[in-house]
């Protein structure tokens, strides 16, 4: 994004950092896991059409009126300080300068909503938007806030700050709150993303058949339910492959034999919000179930707009959208590592589930091509269009005069 034709330029203060390791606390140093949420909030930021400049991008000190003359200098439209915070307490708080106006004021609240909302999901408190007198919140020309992404002295707070998904995670949410709050421009990409050479891509229609599809679930488990016209019906309503979605329920049902935390009653045929040990959503009808999960693919490829006159069914579609990654799936491959946990989720639902489906050799009812045939019926409309007068048995014989006069009356209707 440009303002008045300049690029926006953030910079980026991972707080502490060489002889000032910040705070310590169940064996970690606030220094590294600031540097480690600002490395991958850069990453993410290079997506979008913006400068990012770090204070620092390795294990050195630098003191706070070198930060802030680094943002000065360089006139940045945003300062975002990366901080853990300490002292007994737990969750998430973020600050603005005591004597921030009004812009600083909204900027903040963007990112705070979104940071807040990632780890209100991963079950942390949101502490509160907050004002201080900090050295770098008041000694930086432009709006600037300070982050404190939970207590290092907290057990629970630590354990998920050692989690290397967790972290790429806060980064994610922080880089949709700075690229909400500042308008950000995702990159140009090329006019059409470069063909992957055999992946699977979600957009297109399906490749399996609802045949097969069926068959490849009964194989696995006689009792499943057949909902495979519904999954049929959405791919058609949402452009997104049913086929994908349907192998992603085999997959997180088992079958539909339901082994995890996930009950069959949920209605819930995609694990959707059953992470971290919570049992996940319910769905009123398997319809509502199965149509949330195409909702979800639906935001991951599409981004936020769903068909006109949607109703928002998808319990994770926020969480989606903060998260930086709506509107950018493009194989289901990719699904693993950034939409789901696991790195080879994705292929997983492909080569496990589609590609066995795919493969099966259905026998397909032959469809009859027209009703029985019904002589009587024939003779019927014969006389009914008035190409023969009396009634006839279908055993009749029929002389050489009646077929004439037949030929010639029809010939006579057509000629009209
Ligand atoms: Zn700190």
């Amino acid at each position: 994004m440009r303002l008045g034709g300049v690029v926006i330029r953030i910079v980026i203060d991972p707080g502490h950092g060489g002889k000032d390791p910040g705070a310590a606390g169940n064996g970690l140093l606030e220094k590294n896991i600031n540097l480690e949420i600002s490395r991958r909030l850069a990453k993410n930021l290079s997506d979008y059409d913006v400068e990012v400049i770090l204070t620092r991008d390795s294990d050195l000190y630098s003191d706070l009126a070198d930060r802030c003359a680094m943002a000065n200098k360089v006139k940045a439209h945003y300062f975002c300080s990366i901080h853990v915070n300490s002292g007994g307490g737990t969750g998430f708080e973020s600050y603005i300068y005591s004597g921030a106006k009004a812009d600083t004021e909204n900027l903040r609240n963007t990112v705070h909503g979104a940071v807040a909302a990632y780890l209100r999901d991963a079950g942390f408190v949101d502490r509160g938007k907050k004002k201080a007198d900090f050295y770098v919140l008041r000694e930086t020309i432009m709006p600037a806030v300070l982050l404190e992404n939970l207590f290092i002295d907290h057990k629970i707070d630590a354990a998920s700050l050692k989690n290397p998904a967790f972290l790429d995670g806060l980064a994610r949410a922080i880089t949709g709150g700075l690229a909400t709050a500042l308008g950000l421009q995702p990159k140009i990409s090329p006019a059409s993303p470069p063909e992957k050479t055999g992946a699977t891509p979600v957009k297109t229609a399906a490749t399996a058949g609802t045949s097969q599809a069926r068959a490849f679930l009964a194989a696995k488990n006689p009792k499943a339910p057949d909902y495979v016209q519904i999954y049929a019906d959405l791919g058609a309503k949402y452009g997104i492959r049913w086929d994908a979605v349907f192998a992603q329920s085999c997959k997180e049902t088992g079958f539909w034999k339901f082994g995890g935390l996930v009950k069959p009653e949920q209605n819930n045929f995609a694990g959707l919000g059953s992470f971290g040990g919570q049992k996940g959503a319910s769905f009123a009808t398997p319809s509502d179930g199965i149509e949330a999960q195409f909702q979800h693919w639906h935001v991951y490829y599409y981004g936020g707009n769903l068909p006109a006159g949607t109703k928002v069914l998808d319990p994770r579609r926020d969480a989606v959208i903060k998260s930086g990654w709506a509107g950018k799936l493009q194989y289901v491959e990719d699904l693993g590592g950034r939409w789901a946990p696991s790195a080879d989720y994705g292929s997983s639902i492909v080569n496990d589930y589609m590609k066995v489906m795919q493969s099966l050799e259905v026998q397909t009812p032959a469809q009859p091509t027209s009703k029985p045939w019904d002589p009587a019926a024939e003779i019927a409309q014969l006389k009914a269009e008035g190409l023969i007068d009396s009634d006839h048995k279908p055993q009749d014989l029929v002389t050489w005069g009646e077929m004439a006069t037949v030929l010639n009356r029809l010939r006579r209707q057509i000629k009209k």
